[in-house]
């Protein structure tokens, strides 16, 4: 079974790396797409899973708030993180996580090599060395990372996760060294 054209290995990426548009009004770095993140794993011949965006999906385009933008970030990205704790925010961040962790559970089942999740530090939900809170760039994990690396835990997997600042330097060895595992 499946032993097809395909490679069997695939990454998991926070949605923004691939889709500029999702970002929060007025972050988005480049027009559409970290080019050269998403062809350094096109030429290592792994298959993209793009992650649902939890807060486009839990809060909408704007995030709630069409001034958001005109904020500080990380202002506003504490603004976010809070309104991701409210009650329907959360239940449908569960949701999301739920729909990771079965596509991970489904690839690790028949073999594939599932080779890691990239996120997106500083962000709220998809931070994981890095995240927002106290109107400051902090230490930690986004909600997002940290409900599935729960969630992960409980359905008895394991997959390594990484953090990005898309544009830095050293984004791309980092991508690298998922792809080498
Ligand atoms: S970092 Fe996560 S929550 Fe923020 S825009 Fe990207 S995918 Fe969405």
């Amino acid at each position: 079974m499946f032993t097809d054209g395909r490679s069997r290995r695939v990454i998991f990426l926070a949605h923004c790396l691939l889709n500029q548009n999702a970002i929060s009004d007025g972050t988005a770095e480049v027009p559409a797409v970290h080019r050269e993140i998403l062809r350094t794993i096109l030429d290592a011949q792994v298959g993209v899973v793009q992650m649902p965006c939890p807060e486009l999906c839990c809060l909408g385009l704007d995030r709630g708030d069409p001034k958001g933008g005109e904020r500080p970030v990380v202002v506003e990205n504490t603004r976010i993180r809070r309104a991701m704790g409210q009650p329907e925010a959360a239940a449908r961040l569960r949701e999301l996580t739920s729909q990771v962790v079965r596509q991970i559970r489904e690839y690790r089942k028949h073999g594939f090599a599932v080779l890691g999740i990239v996120g997106v530090d500083r962000s709220p939900c998809c931070g994981v060395n890095t995240t927002s809170d106290q109107d400051r760039e902090l230490p930690g994990q986004g909600v997002f990372i940290a409900a599935l690396q729960t969630a992960m835990v409980a359905a008895g997997l394991t997959v390594p996760v990484i953090g990005v600042k898309p544009s830095a330097p050293d984004a791309l060895d980092r991508v690298r060294a998922l792809l080498e595992m």
